[in-house]
């Protein structure tokens, strides 16, 4: 398991290194955290099952394992998981099959 940190609150990278500076310095003022860019992990798209980020297909089902949409193909705004089109600019996501 991973941390409960919830990052979702930090609008970019940028902030969530500032916050992540802050905690792993003790408040120490210009450290900078290396923040190593995780890929988002994939799902199946068969049974939804999260897998690896290198993973290509399900090991329970072998569906194709895709990479959920974080930020919408046409604005770049953040996106919900689960939307079929974007609430900003309706663009549509859905996944490529
Ligand atoms: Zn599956
Ligand atoms: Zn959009």
């Amino acid at each position: 398991m991973g941390s409960n940190l919830d990052l979702r609150k930090y609008e970019s990278v940028e902030s969530i290194q500032d916050a992540f500076s802050r905690i792993v310095s003790g408040g120490k003022p210009g450290y900078k955290a290396v923040i190593e860019r995780k890929k988002t992990p994939p799902k199946c798209n068969k049974c939804g099952r999260g897998g690896d980020p290198d993973q290509k297909f399900c090991n329970m089902c072998g569906g194709k394992m895709v990479t959920p949409l974080t930020n919408c193909p046409g604005c770049k705004k953040p996106i919900i998981e689960g939307d079929k089109f974007c609430i900003e600019c309706g663009h549509a996501l859905a996944q490529p099959a």
